[in-house]
């Protein structure tokens, strides 16, 4: 009786020796990769295939058609070894190419790149197009893996790129214009979601001074008013918002440019109502920056009323410069105050309007206006 147990013993180590030895087949139903077939489980796909004898067919684990009977299915480690049984690739499932799963990885990742490097966001309908799909699936598509919408992810690497543009150490109108926003108001309507602040506090850290703008609209065409802590630094006339946003940076290259807000488009309502009629005066502080001599220059204008026009030769005599009538048209030009600095108040000796740094359309109707006479209507030279 004692022996018995020993007997059992080595009888099932035999058993299990020879089962190592040579190894049998498992009944492919109870094999663990039939249990992902029947799961159609698109993680199985490239790890092994299956062939369905009744059918003649071969198949990835994650084929949709109707579950064979495991009794005729035969596994296979490799698509080789599927191959060799002589059966045809499957058409539901396309045994022989890339899975589903790895053509729409490699859908989405051609559209992010494609994201990435167009200027302007394309369209859904493109993105879809491209890909050779329907839009309604390369969305779904493109949502499942990404998580996020196609719109959403060029928001996205537009943000990713300001803030590596800001990183950098790139003025903020730089960074997103870099980054294809095309207008910087556009930008701050978005920029505190994306970067979780104002560009510019992104940025801070440094010592740079805060000019906070906004674009508006005049009879003149549009108009940027940028303001520091104290008072209106730059009065710019121009008919791009956002060629006019640029000059600001120019001229301000190291500030940090700020959107302005609601209180701030008041300001810039009160500067509106002084370019149209600049005999009112704007009572505002002027933030007025330049040289000592930029500074005499800019002077002598502010004290020339509206209505008078005088020539270089007179500003320059009037400063006590007599010979610096080019200087005085160069301090005339690096002007950043339009109307409010009214540069467009000289002319040359022989009444000739001369240049304008805003154009001379522009020069010539702000003198009708102030002449009182016939009231020039401004035309824009692009229209
Ligand atoms: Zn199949």
């Amino acid at each position: 009786m004692a022996r018995r147990p020993f007997g059992g013993f080595y009888a099932l180590m035999f058993i299990t020796l020879t089962k190592h030895l040579q190894p049998a087949p498992l009944p492919v139903d109870d094999d663990p990769r039939w249990a992902r077939i029947v799961a159609r489980d698109k993680s199985a796909d490239g790890a092994f295939w299956y062939s369905v004898a009744t059918t003649g067919v071969y198949c990835r684990p994650s084929c949709p058609s109707r579950r064979a009977n495991p009794a005729n299915v035969q596994l296979h480690d490799t698509l080789q070894q599927a191959k060799a049984t002589g059966f045809r690739p499957c058409r539901r499932c396309n045994p022989d190419g890339p899975s589903l799963e790895a053509a729409n990885a490699a859908m989405v990742a051609d559209a992010c790149r494609r994201i990435e490097a167009s200027e302007d966001e394309p369209s859904l309908a493109e993105l879809a197009d491209a890909a050779g799909r329907s839009p309604g699936y390369f969305h779904r598509v493109f949502k499942a893996l990404t998580g996020l919408t196609p719109k959403d992810y060029a928001a996205a690497r537009r943000a990713a790129r300001v803030r590596q543009g800001l990183e950098d150490g790139v003025s903020v109108t730089s960074a997103i214009y870099d980054a294809g926003f095309n207008s910087s108001g556009r930008f701050y309507e978005k920029s505190t979601g994306m970067l979780g602040m104002t560009p510019t506090r992104y940025r801070a850290g440094g010592a740079n001074e805060e000019i906070r703008f906004a674009v508006g609209e005049t009879s003149l065409g549009t108009i940027l008013v940028a303001s520091s802590r104290k008072g209106v630094a730059s009065i710019l006339l121009g008919q791009d918002p956002d060629a006019l946003v640029r000059d600001l940076q120019d001229r301000f290259p190291k500030a940090r440019l700020v959107g302005g807000d609601g209180d701030y488009e008041a300001l810039v309502a009160r500067v509106v109502g002084f370019v149209e009629a600049p005999a009112l005066g704007l009572d505002l502080p002027l933030d007025v920056r330049g040289t000592a001599f930029q500074q005499r220059v800019w002077q002598a204008l502010r004290d020339i009323p509206a209505g008078h026009t005088v020539s270089y030769a007179e500003i320059a005599r009037r400063i006590g410069a007599p010979k610096a009538t080019r200087a005085i048209a160069a301090a005339c030009a690096a002007n950043a105050l339009a109307v409010a600095i009214p540069c467009h108040r000289v002319i040359r000796k022989d009444g000739a309007l001369s240049g304008y740094a805003w154009g001379a359309e522009r020069k010539r109707a702000l003198l009708d206006r102030e002449a009182g006479g016939t009231a020039t209507t401004y035309r824009s030279s692009r229209a």
